[in-house]
């Protein structure tokens, strides 16, 4: 006899199929920071965010290697028991000199960061405004502080603008977040407007770089260093993308970083990152600061794309190419596919109804060859 919760499950897959929102785990074995193995073919990838390459650079694994070898496979507890490793004061004294800021903290994950972050700082009669495009743990995070949350249109000022002149009266504290780099469209946010928006309505600014990293800016130092003059508040990021790795971060004053250390639950209640990602984070930072021109490739390569398709001109490492309906962008993605090409289709809830869409992320190490060949491949089968 099925039990209950296992006749709920079936019926609830069922309701997602039929609505196309039922999702499979496709095994995809990574070669190297570039080509793929799934379903015994060899692919060429435009969908993984390891824009550097990194992931696979010798210097990052040695690293990694080497950590686990002195420190082991975990943290062994959370940072505030006996997890601290010297390895995290470390990298987050790097992070926090990188982003001008007195202090930063390393987490788990970018998810568990903003899902701490925010409820940190924000708390029911505060009221929270994301752009309508923010990363999904922006959302996480901002419902469990119990704060009022809006969104504003995306990088809509006015729309902003409105929304900060009826509700800020209203609320105790105010946030703005979004991200720096929006991770299904590749565009930037404004953040010397939003920065002034902040400033000029008493509000706090979050943002959420992790598609910044290493891909925008003087020497890849993310979305903030495009805007020099914005005020930043919380500048948060993640070791996953351009890093290679895994774990995240926030940089900020002192006093707000000893507050989340303390206060943060998705800090205080998990066991920290295991040191290895942490030397292999810092082992990325350092190829990137030796290798400047390494963080220009994920930029020139998307727009070598582009320019040629005459699509609106890369600003970041990744490139939307819209398509509109979910199977339509299944049916893309699959013949590119055929053409040894792996382009994952991004369909809602993902991306909002009607935007299914090929999200292409363009690395350092794509050559002229393989961007003219996808090129060739996808002419013909997109709007
Ligand atoms: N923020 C953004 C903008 C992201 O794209 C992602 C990952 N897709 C995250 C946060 C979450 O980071 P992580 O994968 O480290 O949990």
């Amino acid at each position: 006899m099925t039990d209950s919760l296992t006749a709920f499950a079936a019926e609830k897959l069922d309701q997602l199929e039929t609505r196309s929102l039922r999702r499979r785990l496709v095994p995809t074995d990574r070669l190297d920071g570039l080509w793929v193995e799934r379903g015994g073919r060899r692919l060429l990838s435009f969908s993984c965010n390891d824009y550097l390459n990194l992931s696979h650079h010798p210097a990052v694994k040695a690293a990694a290697m080497a950590a686990v070898e002195r420190y082991g496979a975990g943290a062994g507890a959370s940072r505030l028991v006996t997890g601290d490793h010297p390895v995290f004061g470390e990298l987050e004294a790097r992070l926090a000199a990188l982003k001008g800021k007195q202090a930063a903290c390393v987490f788990g994950s970018g998810y568990l960061a903003n899902a701490g972050i925010i409820p940190t700082v924000m708390g029911p009669g505060d009221l929270i405004l994301a752009d309508e495009l923010a990363h999904a743990c922006i959302w996480s995070g901002a419902q469990l502080s119990g704060a009022t949350v809006l969104a504003f249109r995306h990088n809509d000022m006015a729309d902003l603008a409105q929304k900060l002149a009826a509700q800020r009266g209203a609320a105790a504290r105010c946030l703005i977040a979004t991200d720096g780099v929006f991770s299904m469209d590749g565009d930037l946010a404004p953040l010397d407007a939003v920065s002034s928006l902040a400033r000029a309505n008493d509000a706090w600014l979050l943002v959420d770089d992790a598609h910044g990293l290493g891909v925008v800016g003087p020497g890849g130092a993310g979305a903030g260093s495009v805007y020099p003059t914005a005020h930043i508040d919380l500048s948060m990021g993640t070791f996953s993308k351009a890093l290679g790795g895994y774990g995240a971060y926030v940089c900020a004053s002192a006093p707000v970083i000893d507050l989340i250390k303390t206060r943060a639950r998705t800090f205080v209640y998990t066991t920290g990152l295991p040191p290895a990602n942490a030397a292999a984070a810092l082992a990325a930072l350092d190829v990137i600061a030796d290798d400047p021109d390494l963080v220009a490739g994920p930029l020139a390569n998307a727009r070598r794309f582009t320019r040629a398709l005459n699509l609106p001109e890369a600003t970041s490492a990744v490139v939307p190419i819209m398509i509109g309906e979910a199977d339509r962008a299944l049916a893309v993605a699959q013949v590119l596919e055929s053409a040894g090409f792996l382009a994952v289709a991004i369909r809602p809830p993902t991306v909002p109804a009607g935007t299914a869409r090929l999200r292409l992320a363009f690395t350092a190490g794509h050559t002229a060859r393989d961007i003219d060949g996808l090129m060739s491949a996808i002419v013909g089968l997109v709007p």
